[in-house]
């Protein structure tokens, strides 16, 4: 490779992020003591500032025992209200169409329970064909829930032959062709296999005015790209917190329900305790009582210790900002790009910086062995999709372009390209 290694280490004086926020594990292998770690698509790392806000608490749990619920620091009652404004601001929702709660397979079911409503011919629903497992599987229980026949009801969108992307124009038409069968689409924002961002806004409106219910699933959009899902008209979505957002393994998700759907009596929701309004809760009342917000999708009372970790991830969006997180990320992704292409890397994510994330998936012959054995030999984290590809996400919080040289050192080494 001729990139030279001073030349990724002056990029990254010029061009730091906000790497000493957060934890770095060590490097299994290689000539560095900290990992080259790009699977933050998969599950982000920890901020430092995570472990002493988790211990508060704690803390607060131990000295106050049932009266945590109503005071200290952050009274639990209330708890999930501070997570609402920031998550609404990172999807560029109304505070009121946001809510932060369970996790993301469990809220598109949720949501799925109001906004597909399959009648008569208009049953189906689409999805892309490289959905996330877990998205195939819930809409094809939705369907079955529903009485119908996820061979017939579920459309699985596929590139044209010898494409690897889905084209928006390609979409759009389908929807403009075949849309009055379409009751829901349901597509990822940005997929998690290819690294694709999908032209929300023009699918959105596409769909929209084919008379079907948007929803976008946006575990690898969320804290990736910005969003307006307001303004975009977006009916609904769903992320999680582990991947762009480092809240940790696992973390709550969140939702978002567009306004003009809030307060529909109309709409059919499950409900529980926390879907009432919370001035009336304890009133014990045998008939809820929902507040016109997405509030009213949440079920039971939140895991208060799985939320200190969102709060933590969501104040460094805010301090940060999407915007020069975004371009920060286009210039390291473009940098990872361009040092694959020097080394004859076959890279399956669109060339345009603007029709992808953070996120190289490239085409490898065994990717289990080589994730392995970056992993390993060269301290380069990664994550293997088997059969042939493996997924590289400089972050812009943490990674540095001296982690992309790493990466494609090794995958130059290893005779990726070759
Ligand atoms: C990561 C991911 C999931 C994971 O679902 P959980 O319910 O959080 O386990 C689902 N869908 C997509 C598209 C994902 O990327």
């Amino acid at each position: 490779m001729d990139q030279p290694e001073s030349e990724s280490q002056q990029r990254d004086e010029a061009d730091p992020g906000h790497r000493p926020w957060f934890h770095i594990p060590p490097a299994e292998g290689g000539d560095y003591p900290e990992a080259a770690y790009l699977a933050g698509n998969s599950l982000g790392l920890p901020p430092r500032a995570t472990r002493a806000e988790l211990l508060a608490d704690v803390d607060a749990w131990a000295q106050l025992g049932v009266e945590g619920h109503l005071v200290g620091e952050r009274p639990w009652l209330p708890y999930h209200e501070q997570l609402t404004e920031p998550a609404a601001r990172l999807v560029g929702a109304l505070p009121a169409e946001t809510v932060v709660m369970n996790s993301l397979t469990v809220n598109l079911h949720l949501l799925m329970v109001s906004f597909y409503r399959p009648a008569g011919q208009r049953n189906r629903i689409l999805i892309e064909d490289t959905a996330f497992p877990s998205d195939s599987y819930a809409v094809r229980s939705q369907v079955r829930y529903h009485g119908l026949d996820p061979e017939q009801t579920v459309r699985r969108l596929t590139p044209r032959a010898g494409e690897a992307h889905l084209r928006t124009e390609d979409i759009v038409e389908l929807l403009r062709r075949e849309g009055e069968t379409v009751a829901l689409v349901l597509l990822g924002g940005v997929n998690y296999l290819t690294g694709e961002l999908l032209d929300l806004p023009a699918i959105t409106t596409a769909g929209r005015e084919a008379g079907a219910v948007v929803g976008w699933d946006l575990a690898h959009a969320a804290g990736n790209v910005p969003l307006r899902l307001h303004d975009w008209g977006v009916d609904f979505a769903a992320w999680c917190s582990y991947k762009y957002l480092n809240a940790g393994p696992g973390a709550l998700g969140g939702v978002f329900i567009h306004q003009r759907h809030l307060g529909r009596d109309d709409l059919p929701r499950f409900e529980g305790w926390w879907s009432t309004d919370p001035a009336t809760r304890f009133e014990m009342a045998p008939v809820s009582r929902p507040p016109a917000a997405a509030d009213a999708w949440q079920i039971s009372n939140p895991p208060i210790f799985a939320m200190g970790p969102v709060r933590t991830s969501l104040e460094i969006f805010d301090k940060v900002g999407m915007a020069a997180l975004r371009s920060r990320s286009i210039r390291l992704t473009g940098y990872l790009a361009d040092l694959l292409d020097e080394i004859g890397a076959p890279m399956v994510t669109p060339r345009d910086p603007q029709r992808r994330g953070a996120q190289l998936s490239v085409r490898v012959a065994d990717s289990g062995g080589l994730t392995k054995r970056l992993r390993t030999e060269h301290g380069v984290v990664a994550d293997a999709r088997p059969p042939d590809l493996v997924r590289l996400a400089p972050v812009p919080l943490y990674s540095t372009y001296h982690d992309c040289w790493r990466a494609a050192r090794a995958l130059a080494d290893l005779g990726v390209g070759a």
